[in-house]
């Protein structure tokens, strides 16, 4: 199986798209007509290109409506496939792909079709050349992976394969028992693309939202399981057409390509182990064990204050470094004003910010074996300062991933840290999730990376209101829910979620979600010594009493402490919203009693209401 990847998944010139496919580790290519065609020079340029790359052309696509035309149209058919062929002899590939023909002329008809693939296997026959046939899940006649082998099968013409495509097949929710019935040798090629669920027309569905395997919801593992059954050894392709891809860095996206074969490979039964040694296990994350933020002597003053607000203390100070550790509960959050540092180097970047998760984990040596079979490089940080030896990788926004040795925990801080004598309040007890804001590529990066690192689940994807329009929104998950980041998306300038994607130029957190053990006591707190809350309209809190049936005396309670309340089968779910800290992130309070979610029906509000703040502060 060699890894593979089309030219239409990528941004830039064919040159670029040529370049960052080499320097990402694949071994072969698929061109795209459309590429070529826009290619500024000869055919055989593009064959040198990708022969001083060391890149093999697996095949010349897409051929269109070939199968099943009357004539005139079906000698002309013929005409057009000989001209490909001579391209194809100066580009050095012999695989043909066509797709079922969406023809307006186009005949149905198995045999009439196999006629056809019969007499094109003759003619490929004499030019040394072959042909794979592909069931679009629009195509007039052939939509079904079944009907393209019966085809093939009846064409029964040793240049004539199949070119299976897994989005076409689970786009149309086609079984994949019947896969068990085609020899691997049949099949000439593979393309592999993951997507959302949608409800959707096909063609805008593959057209818009394929992505790489391991950032969508497709079983690709069974269909891996099934191709595997198969005995098939050819290319392993990834063809994905992608809106936010095909605007972005092609160096990135190939990289998060061949991450996601080489994932997507592992996650079979029957993993190819010629293609690569197997992945060590994944190890999911225990806990966020700590937060680190990056900021000024200024800004550290002032989220000071509000941490002490919600009950924090500051419990010990680094031997060596400019940093304190401001601690409740199992919440850990580091403020860092060391200069010429990794959080310093991050705040002149973005200003105040999270620079920092530590995650915690209980095998930390195989998750690094992980990490670098994956491309997640990791980093050591500055030898001769940093003493932590905490191994890190470049999380979402370039923000650091520390790989925490759970058994490691207590020892780093005592051996990095002065410790203070403080007792500290326990009215929050852990981080319940971390919501940040991105584009829509970077959240397909990061979907893609706590999966595949970290075995994270990523709920289905939910669009939130904000008044300056739609936000995408997404959480990645460990099983046991222990650890979640919710990641969000807004293609609209005016959202909140973009907004603030500006202020930080770039990734950055949103809101960290930190766990009440009694919420109206935190509040009642938070009251007395002043702490700016989210304002909560009275409308809210009048749809609260019609959905849920609550007392006048529950919403009193909640209304006079500004929590939003929501329940689902589980139980029920309380939230309190700090006001923005300097128009970036602030910090959400919440109590779960049984409840699964995330507030999602509150989201809205929560937008609309920081848009408000965001109005005002300008
Ligand atoms: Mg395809």
């Amino acid at each position: 199986m060699r890894y593979s990847i089309a030219t239409v998944c990528l941004s830039g010139t064919l040159r670029q798209k040529i370049e960052a496919i080499a320097a990402a580790g694949f071994q072969a290519i698929e061109i795209f007509e459309n590429d070529l065609i826009t290619h500024n020079g000869p055919a055989s340029e593009i064959r040198r290109m990708t022969e001083d790359y060391g890149l093999e052309i697996v095949t010349f696509q897409p051929f269109r409506d070939f199968e099943g035309l009357p004539e005139p149209y079906r000698q002309r058919a013929f005409d057009r496939a000989e001209r490909k062929f001579d391209l194809m002899a100066t580009l050095g590939t012999d695989l043909l792909m066509v797709c079922s023909s969406c023809h307006p002329q186009a005949l149905g008809g198995i045999r009439r079709a196999a006629d056809d693939f019969y007499e094109l296997g003759e003619r490929a026959a004499q030019r040394n050349m072959r042909i794979a046939f592909e069931a679009l899940a629009w195509g007039r006649h052939v939509y079904d992976y079944r009907d393209s082998w019966e085809i093939v099968r009846q064409a029964d013409h040793a240049r004539v394969g199949l070119c299976l495509d897994t989005f076409h097949i689970f786009s149309r929710g086609t079984e994949l028992q019947s896969m068990l019935n085609i020899p691997g040798d049949r099949i000439f090629l593979v393309q592999v693309a993951d997507a959302p669920f949608l409800s959707m027309d096909h063609l805008s569905w593959s057209r818009h939202y394929r992505c790489f395997p391991g950032q969508g919801e497709l079983p690709l593992e069974q269909f891996m399981t099934a191709l595997s059954a198969t005995g098939y050894d050819g290319p392993f392709s990834l063809e994905v057409f992608n809106d936010q891809f095909r605007a972005g860095s092609p160096e990135k996206t190939a990289i998060d390509g061949y991450r996601s074969l080489v994932f997507v490979n592992d996650a079979s039964e029957q993993r190819d182990q010629q293609v690569a040694e197997p992945l060590s296990a994944i190890c999911a994350p225990s806990e966020i064990q700590f937060i680190e933020f990056a900021l000024n002597t200024t800004e550290k003053q002032n989220l000071a204050q509000l941490l002490s607000q919600l009950g924090f203390v500051h419990v010990a100070s680094h031997r060596k470094k400019a940093v304190e550790l401001w601690r409740q509960g199992r919440i850990n959050l580091l403020m860092n004003l060391e200069p010429e540092s990794f959080a310093q180097r991050f705040h002149a970047q973005h200003g105040v910010s999270v620079c920092a998760f530590g995650l915690g984990f209980a095998h930390v040596d195989s998750l690094l074996k992980r990490a670098a079979a994956l491309n997640f490089t990791p980093t050591y940080g500055n030898p001769e300062a940093d003493t932590h030896g905490i191994a890190a990788i470049a999380g979402p926004g370039g923000a650091l991933l520390y790989l925490v040795d759970g058994a490691e925990q207590p020892a780093h801080w005592e051996r990095e840290f002065v410790w203070h004598e403080h007792t500290p309040a326990a009215w929050l007890s852990r981080v319940d999730h971390v919501a940040m804001s991105m584009s829509y590529e970077e959240m397909l990066h990061s979907a893609l990376l706590y999966r595949a690192m970290f075995g994270m689940q990523a709920t289905p994807s939910v669009d939130v209101s904000d008044p300056g329009g739609l936000v995408k929104s997404q959480v990645m998950q460990t099983t046991d829910r222990a650890v979640s980041f919710a990641l969000n998306s807004s293609q609209a300038q005016a959202t909140v979620s973009k907004q603030i994607l500006e202020r930080y130029t770039g990734t950055g957190v949103n809101h960290i979600a930190l766990q009440a053990t009694d919420i109206f006591a935190v509040a009642e707190q938070l009251q007395q010594v002043g702490t700016e809350l989210m304002v909560v309209p009275e409308n809210y809190y009048d749809d609260l009493v019609a959905r849920f049936g609550l007392s006048d005396k529950q919403r009193a309670q909640l209304e006079k402490y500004s929590i939003l309340y929501d329940e689902d089968e589980q139980g029920v779910y309380y939230q309190l919203f700090t006001r923005l800290f300097a128009g970036r992130f602030c910090f959400e309070l919440v109590q779960r009693q049984g409840y699964q979610g995330f507030g999602t029906p509150n989201a809205q509000l929560r937008a609309t209401m920081q848009a408000h703040e965001l109005r005002v502060a300008c």
